[in-house]
């Protein structure tokens, strides 16, 4: 069994968005008139990918006092909710082999209740319960295996999985978690990128800057306008592509926006040669196998994009637009079609793509 490592998504693409011609549009207007600001930009790990954080104008205290706020914040976030740090508030939760009701912060309390809230907006396809699964498909904390597994491992850790269950339960200001099965194990991975997007956002928001881009992997916020004082560009990455290569340029439109994809983040079975996504559809138990490759979120919170993407990736490019049409989303999709990869959206995603000169001054 093969798991490929490069945990790359459109995170790559934002990078190469703020450089490359092709996404800038630098034709477009006269080079040599163009003033390009000062700008403090870090790049680093967390939670096992990569972010990239870029203040136009600069942060004061540079480089490494920008570091440090966006650390600070990935960890508080790591020591919430990571399965992969034995330490982390949700990971104890998870090693609690117990029905007992077991104590969580409110900030961990109110992570869960908001990721299940979105869940339950697109029929329960986002399951943090997917714990167990997750776990089974060698894409948590276990120890990989050489095979896919069994449809009767399958079915037993299903039987941990759905919203029923868990439970929060309030106690004056106190919440509890209580598992309906010593055995069930929550999952925020889902989540993780867009929250920390959202923490360094709000945080340079609340310290005055106007004009700057973070990305975690695959989810971004980003606020008014780039270097060259144009409004910033994203691409969606060809979800085809072995490298990462643009397949559509948008305007972020100071909106966060994420992107799930089933093309990164897999492994293949060498003996059956079937390839298996880390996005796990909650009601059959297995990766998601139809032809819907990535699906891309417009919202104004990276965690709520973040939080629908997944589950929309497991509905598929079909129930994803029409739950986007219903609930007035920009929302795209890419499928792999007669050999090549097709983008559909619905059509409040239409400004987003309108990144002509109109659209890009502020
Ligand atoms: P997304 O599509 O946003 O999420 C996919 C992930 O969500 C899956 O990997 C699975 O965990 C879960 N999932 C799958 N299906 C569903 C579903 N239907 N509903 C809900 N959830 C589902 N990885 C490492 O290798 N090493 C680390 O040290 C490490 N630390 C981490 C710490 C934190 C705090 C977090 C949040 C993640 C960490 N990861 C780590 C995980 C890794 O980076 C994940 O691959 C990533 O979080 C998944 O995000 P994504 O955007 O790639 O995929």
């Amino acid at each position: 069994m093969k798991r490929n490592h490069l945990i790359v998504s459109t995170a790559v693409f934002l990078l190469l968005c703020s450089s490359l011609s092709g996404c800038n549009d630098r034709s477009e207007a006269n080079v040599s008139e163009q003033r390009t600001a000062v700008s403090t930009k870090i790049q680093g790990k967390t939670m096992g990918t990569f972010y990239a954080v870029n203040v136009v104008g600069g942060y004061k205290g540079g480089e490494s006092a920008l570091t440090e706020l966006a650390e600070n914040c990935f960890k508080k976030i790591c020591d919430e909710i990571s399965t992969f740090d034995k330490n982390a508030e949700l990971a104890k939760f998870n090693d609690f082999k117990s029905t007992e009701p077991y104590e969580i912060s409110s900030d961990l309390s109110k992570i869960i209740q908001d990721t299940v809230y979105q869940g339950r907006r697109i029929d329960e396809a986002t399951d943090i319960t997917v714990g167990p699964l997750v776990n089974l498909w060698g894409f948590g904390i276990n120890k990989r295996n050489d095979s896919a597994p069994t449809e009767e491992q399958i079915a037993e850790a299903k039987k941990l999985v759905g919203f029923d269950k868990f439970e929060i339960r309030f106690e004056g200001e106190k919440s509890y978690l209580i598992k309906k099965d010593p055995d069930v194990r929550l999952d925020l991975s889902t989540v993780g990128e867009g929250l920390g997007a959202d923490a360094v956002a709000e945080e340079l928001i609340k310290q005055g800057y106007k004009d700057f881009m973070v990305n975690v992997a695959g989810a971004s916020r980003s606020y008014g306008v780039n270097a060259e004082g144009r409004k910033w560009k994203l691409g969606i990455e060809d979800p085809t592509s072995p490298t990462p290569k643009l397949f559509v340029p948008i305007c972020a439109l100071d909106k966060a926006v994420t992107t799930a994809g089933s093309y990164r983040n897999f492994f293949k079975d060498e003996k059956s040669g079937t390839v298996y996504s880390h996005a796990i559809d909650p009601k059959t138990g297995y990766p998601v196998s139809h032809k819907t490759l990535s699906v891309t979120v417009i919202s104004d919170s990276a965690f709520e994009a973040d939080a629908l993407d997944t589950g929309l990736l497991v509905l598929g490019a079909d129930k994803t637009l029409e739950w986007g049409e219903k609930n007035n989303y920009p929302l795209a999709t890419i499928e792999y079609k007669d050999g090549k990869p097709v983008l559909r959206h619905t059509k409040q995603f239409e400004p987003y793509l309108k990144c002509g000169s109109e659209n890009k001054e502020k």
